[in-house]
């Protein structure tokens, strides 16, 4: 049996998610927020946040979503854990099971589900991922204390990871597959100044080498084709995300690269009163502060679709 319907549900506890349940929350359409497979989102998974406007002096990425909780909180949200794994969106209220097997309704739904690491593909990847293979050096940089390591990809967050493990490791290797990086200018020369930390240019994994743990990695030259081995106990895979749109696919409307589609300036998707905000619609900024915004545009726009439903039922009743 389904219990009454939840007014709003919130799917994922990054700053999208606290944001909108903040909005909510003080709007009185009591959310129910479920905080996904990484409650706190990626920023639990990053260091300091030196970008996030308020914090003058930076804060950690953990601190950080504490602070968005406890607000969320103190509001009267309801923050519970859970993983959203299937939808009904065909019926309404809309229909979302749970990883317990709970089967919950809801009038409307805000989409704040974020985005996953990507992966190389490689089967020694997967095989050795705990081993040595990670993708978060704040999580496991301290196993490779004075040790060599490698970081793939060219971006921000290869650059901030490379960083952060320069000042752990005796020895970063960064590898760039094209023959520049993508990250921003600050993060570059924050790189290449480096003195511990050797980047190389049109370079790929070929192979990870190590049966219970990584103790190798194989390199290509993708220019060359020449290999090379470096003797790394570690590797970080910091190659960019993928949205956590799986669940909703059959009725949700998304881009080739499975980010949500949303009215433009708008949160609103495809299916009337499911809203989606934060990185899992927005391929292009991917910033805490983007996704805190969205957020809010989400709750505001939940809280106009539930007034139009409530004063479309009281105009049936007259
Ligand atoms: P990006 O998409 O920006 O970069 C991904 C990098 O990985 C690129 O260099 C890409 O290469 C490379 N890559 C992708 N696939 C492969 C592969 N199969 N093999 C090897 N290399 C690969 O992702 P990020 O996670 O770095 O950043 C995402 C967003 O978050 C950006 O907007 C970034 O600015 C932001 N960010 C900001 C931070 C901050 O401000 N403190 C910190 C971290 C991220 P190629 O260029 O060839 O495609």
């Amino acid at each position: 049996m389904l219990n009454q319907p939840i007014q709003l549900v919130i799917i994922g506890g990054g700053p999208a998610g606290y944001t909108a349940a903040i909005y909510a929350a003080r709007a009185g359409l009591c959310p129910i927020l479920y905080e996904g497979p990484q409650p706190g989102g990626q920023l639990t998974i990053t260091g300091d946040v030196e970008n996030y406007p308020g914090y003058r002096n930076g804060v950690m990425g953990t601190d950080m979503m504490e602070d968005f909780k406890a607000q969320a909180e103190r509001f009267g949200a309801i923050i519970k854990e859970g993983i959203i794994t299937k939808v009904d969106f065909s019926i309404y209220p809309r229909l979302l099971m749970l990883d317990n097997g709970e089967q919950i309704t809801a009038q409307a739904i805000i989409i704040a589900a974020g985005a996953s690491a990507k992966w190389l593909g490689l089967p020694s990847e997967k095989r050795l991922y705990g081993k040595g293979v990670s993708a978060c050096a704040v999580c496991d940089g301290f196993f490779f204390k004075n040790e060599t390591v490698v970081v793939v990809g060219g971006g921000d967050t290869a650059a901030e990871e490379s960083l952060y493990l320069s000042k752990l490791c005796k020895k970063v290797h960064m590898l760039i597959r094209k023959g520049h990086m993508r990250a921003s200018k600050i993060m570059q020369e924050r790189v290449l100044k480096k003195e511990n930390i050797q980047v190389w240019f049109h370079t790929e994994v070929k192979d990870i080498i190590g049966q219970e743990a990584v103790a190798a990695i194989e390199l290509i030259h993708t220019t060359s084709n020449q290999t090379h081995i470096i003797d790394a106990t570690g590797l970080f895979v910091a190659i960019g995300h993928q949205p956590n749109s799986a669940p909703f696919l059959p009725y949700i409307s998304v881009n080739k690269h499975g980010y949500i589609q949303v009215e433009p300036g708008k949160t609103q998707t495809n299916v009337p009163g499911v809203f989606a905000a934060g990185d899992i619609q927005d391929p292009h900024y991917r910033q805490a502060v983007t996704a805190a915004g969205t957020g809010c545009m989400a709750a505001l726009d939940a809280e106009r679709f539930l007034q139009n439903q409530s004063d479309h039922s009281i105009q049936k009743n007259l």
